[in-house]
C-alpha cells in the first residue's frame, strides 16, 4: 500500500552498526519527513483505538518517540517503559536475556492498574526479548495486552514466535 511504501521509502539501511555484520535499520530520516511521521502517528493511533487500548506503553527509547504522539492521537495515556535505574518511583522490574548476558527494564507499578488495556509500541521487533519482557511487566501489574504494534519486524529473527506465548492471542502488528 501507500503507506508502506512511504515508511519503507524512509528507513536507512546502516552496514555494521552497532557491530560488524548487523545491518541496522535506521529510522531518523522518517522521524525528520512530518508527511511520514505523520502517517506513522496516525497509523499507530488507528491499531491503539482499533484494538480497544486504554494505554499505550512504549519502550525505550525509540518506543517513546512513536508513542507518545499516537497516544495523544488516540487519546490514551503514556507509559514509559524504561532501562533499569532511570525511573525515581517504585518500580516493577523484568529481567530478560540477550545474545550475551542479560538486560532489565522497568515501569512505574503505580501507573499500570487492573482493567488497563495496553498497546506495546516500539520502532523495530528483532529477537522480540525486549517485548515479551513488556508483556510480562503488564500482566504482573495486573493489566490486559490489547496488543503489540511495531513499525517494523525483522522476521529472519523470529520475534514473533519468541512472543507468541506472552502474547497470549493478543495481535502483533508490523506496520
Ligand atoms: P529485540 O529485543 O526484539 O531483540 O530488540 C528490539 C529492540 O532493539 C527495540 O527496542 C529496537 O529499538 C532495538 N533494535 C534492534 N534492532 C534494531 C534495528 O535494526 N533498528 C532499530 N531502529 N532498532 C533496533
Amino acid at each position: 500500500t501507500d503507506i508502506k511504501e512511504l515508511l519503507l521509502s524512509r528507513i536507512r539501511d546502516v552496514a555494521d552498526y552497532p557491530e560488524p555484520g548487523v545491518m541496522f535499520k535506521d529510522i531518523t530520516p522518517l522521524l525528520a519527513d512530518p508527511a511520514a511521521f505523520t502517517a506513522l502517528t496516525d497509523a499507530l493511533a488507528e491499531v491503539t483505538v482499533r484494538h480497544g487500548a486504554t494505554k499505550i506503553v512504549g519502550l525505550e527509547a525509540r518506543g517513546f518517540i512513536l508513542g507518545a504522539p499516537a497516544a495523544v492521537r488516540a487519546g490514551v495515556g503514556f507509559i514509559p517503559v524504561r532501562k533499569a535505574g532511570k525511573l525515581p518511583g517504585a518500580t516493577l522490574s523484568q529481567a530478560y536475556d540477550l545474545e550475551y548476558g542479560s538486560a532489565e527494564i522497568e515501569v512505574h507499578a503505580e501507573d499500570l492498574v487492573a482493567g488497563d488495556r495496553v498497546m506495546v509500541i516500539d520502532d523495530v521487533l528483532a529477537t522480540g526479548g525486549t517485548a515479551e519482557a513488556s508483556l510480562q511487566l503488564i500482566r504482573r501489574a495486573g493489566a490486559d495486552v490489547a496488543g503489540v504494534t511495531v513499525l517494523m519486524e525483522l522476521a529472519f529473527l523470529a520475534g514473533r514466535q519468541r512472543l507468541e506465548s506472552a502474547l497470549g492471542g493478543a495481535p502483533l502488528e508490523a506496520l
